[in-house]
């Protein structure tokens, strides 16, 4: 692996950022920022050996603080909506930053993506730990979190998360990329599966009712690959509220790694393979994303990308039967996610 660094400038604050450039033996290129611990570009080689950008970012530090979107970023403490931007732990209620009309998302005002994060340079990888402060965005106790990012020679990036706090919390953490396989935008065009049969039923400002639906033949049906676009213009009351995909689908145990899903993109043949040892995968196509410059000349917007963020079910602590982001002091938060990436023969 060839790793190498170089500044990419200094926040409003003063904080210099740097950003971590990985090249394994095939070529295959990862960009790393300690500002929001973000994946900043992903090159892999398309169909014709070209190698081609497979995640949307910016040119300059400048965009990344002052555009929303978490562009690549692991978002946290809690990742997703709480709803209220409110829970009650020990007998205590604690209040959260609202940043979504009167809910909390992703962290908060500042969240993780927004913040510096320490960096070491491993064999393969990089590894990222921050602070975040007792009473940060409303949390309690002070937290320690790694995240280390490993990238190898057969184009697998593994992100691996632990967190440990000096006090009773909550923990959700997950890594908010934009894939476009395609390099080029519209990921309607996109074929994506999902290993899931049920997915949560959103209300309208996309909290979960508590209500788990079966996703066999409906538009949320991704349990054989399916284009994005085919079942996304569907008269149905969860795509119009969220103007697209914005689904929680239960992939599964939690603590165990098995994969959750696949998307591929025949305008490159890349193939993207999701696995995790978390127990949601959030599948959201871009649908609030405003039109913009990205990087090198590029332009996205709406629908140009997906995320795919593997997670806890959102604001589980208001629905006491799903897995609970509750992180007792002294213990360790701990999940895995892999990205694996490769040309599909079809
Ligand atoms: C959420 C969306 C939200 C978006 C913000 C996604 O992870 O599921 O509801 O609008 O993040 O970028």
């Amino acid at each position: 692996m060839n790793i190498s660094s170089r500044p990419f400038g200094v926040t409003a604050d003063g904080e210099r950022v740097t950003l971590y450039r990985l090249e394994n033996s095939t070529g295959s290129i990862i960009e790393l920022l300690d500002y929001g611990c973000t994946i900043r570009s992903l090159l892999v080689a398309n169909r014709e050996g070209r190698l081609t950008d497979v995640v949307l970012g910016y040119d300059t530090l400048r965009e990344y603080e002052k555009n929303d979107g978490y562009l690549g970023a692991v978002v946290g403490r809690c990742a997703n909506r709480i709803g209220g931007a409110r829970f009650s732990l020990g007998g205590k209620e604690y209040h959260l930053a609202k940043n979504d009309g009167d809910n909390h998302l992703h962290g908060g005002l500042v969240g993780f993506d927004k913040r510096v994060w320490s960096a070491k340079i491993n064999e393969n990888g990089v590894v990222f730990s921050r602070t975040s402060s007792d009473g940060e965005e409303g949390y309690p106790s002070q937290l320690n979190i790694q995240v280390v990012y490993t990238f190898t020679d057969d184009n697998c990036l593994t992100i691996d998360y632990r967190a440990t706090g000096d006090g009773d919390t909550i923990v959700n953490l997950t890594n908010h990329a934009y894939f476009a396989l395609s390099g080029r935008g519209n990921v309607l065009l996109d074929e994506l599966c999902v290993y899931a049969n049920s997915f949560l039923e959103n209300d309208a400002h996309c909290l979960p009712t508590g209500t788990i639906l079966s996703a066999k033949g409906t538009p949320f049906d991704f349990s054989l690959p399916k284009l994005i676009g085919r079942d996304i213009g569907t008269a149905n009351e969860q795509l119009d509220n969220a103007h697209g995909y914005d689904t929680n689908y239960l992939v599964g145990q939690s603590g165990k790694m098995k994969p959750v899903a696949t998307l591929y993109s025949d305008r490159t043949g890349i193939l993207m393979k999701v696995s995790t040892t978390q127990t949601g995968l959030q599948v959201y196509t871009a649908n609030f994303l405003k039109d913009r410059a990205g990087k090198n000349g590029s332009h996205f917007g709406c629908r140009d990308a997906v995320c795919l963020e593997t997670q806890l079910y959102p604001d589980a602590m208001a629905h006491p039967d799903w897995s609970s982001p509750v992180l007792k002091a002294g213990e360790t938060y701990a999940h895995t996610t892999v990205y694996a990436f490769s040309l599909a023969c079809k």
